[in-house]
């Protein structure tokens, strides 16, 4: 595989993009809005001076690895040449499935079609292909340029000879896989998000606040970051979208959103990417804590 085509420019299309260009990948990054395009070149540029100040790279390692990243805001065009596409579109079925329905006209009948979806039904995403064994989940973890996991997700129709090139090409980013099947959640939301639900649910109790809650959990089991502050780092409408599929999927009421969850993404506080979340954020740099919004 050489030609990578990543949909979504956000939060995780970028960090993908990223990844995929430093280890010599050519990428096309496609997004429908020219403005995140743009955003995501100036965060991609940025992490790879974070990369610099620690000697990781170099700037030498900076120019090729931009050189190799080309944006498109049409998919049909950022596809025509992809040995794999990730698409990393915002998290809502009815969307991944009409990209799916495009990827699967617009690209080569070789090209293998992964979705980093949270969440979203693997197999019902390769169902609306006519390459369902060429379907798979490639689930990378946030932030991706410094997070090890890959979570492979085999849909019910997946090609074995598929899953291993998938598990071959994550070694060669220099990443750890780990194939699991296709249930809602996967493995690493379906632990996260309850545990992520409990701690709002303990906030909306008003059990604890929010530094209270996040400090028991870090402190107390050695998560490095606490429930809520990671909710702000994934996004809160993120974390909304995977309860509602965990709970569609299992029809379980112990999967139903804690409605101060509900209530924040409707009032559009989605954590760290609008500045405001469970936590205020400087404006300057995006992920430092300036204050607790729920203190009284
Ligand atoms: P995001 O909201 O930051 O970015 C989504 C991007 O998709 C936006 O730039 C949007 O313009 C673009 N988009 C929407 N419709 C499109 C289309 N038709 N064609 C091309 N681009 C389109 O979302 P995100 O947090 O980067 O999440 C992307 C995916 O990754 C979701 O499936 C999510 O579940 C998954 N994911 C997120 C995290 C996380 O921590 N945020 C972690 C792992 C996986």
């Amino acid at each position: 595989m050489k030609n990578i085509s990543v949909i979504g420019a956000g939060t995780m299309g970028n960090g993908i993009a990223h990844v995929f260009a430093q280890n010599g990948f050519t990428v096309s990054l496609i997004d429908v809005n020219a403005n995140q395009l743009e955003k995501a070149l100036a965060t991609i540029s940025k992490n790879l001076d974070r990369q610099i100040a620690k000697s990781l790279l170099t700037e030498e390692d900076k120019k090729k690895t931009l050189s190799q990243l080309s944006t498109y805001s049409d998919i049909t065009a950022g596809v025509q040449n992809a040995d794999l596409i990730v698409e990393a579109a915002t998290e809502n079925i009815e969307l991944k499935l009409k990209i799916f329905k495009q990827l699967d006209e617009a690209a080569p009948t070789k090209t293998i079609l992964a979705s980093n979806t949270s969440s979203i039904s693997i197999t019902k995403i390769a169902a609306v292909t006519k390459r369902p064994e060429s379907v798979i989940g490639m689930h990378f973890m946030n932030p991706v340029p410094v997070m090890k996991l890959v979570e492979i997700i085999n849909g019910y129709a997946t090609k074995k000879e598929v899953t291993e090139n998938i598990v071959a090409l994550s070694i060669e980013l220099g990443k750890i896989p780990c194939v699991v099947n296709d249930y809602p959640g996967f493995i690493a939301n379906r632990i996260l998000m309850p545990m992520i639900n409990e701690a709002i649910y303990s906030l909306y109790e008003g059990v604890a606040g929010v530094e209270e809650i996040d400090t028991v959990m870090k402190l107390g089991m050695a998560h490095p970051m606490g429930p809520l502050q990671l909710a702000d780092f994934i996004g809160l409408d993120v974390c909304l979208s995977i309860l509602n599929v965990l709970h569609a999927g299992f029809g379980n009421p112990k999967y139903a959103a804690c409605p101060l969850l509900v209530n924040m993404v409707t009032a559009g506080k989605t954590g760290i990417k609008t500045g405001e979340g469970f936590y205020a954020y400087s404006a300057v740099n995006k992920d430092l804590i300036v204050s607790n919004r729920f203190k009284k």
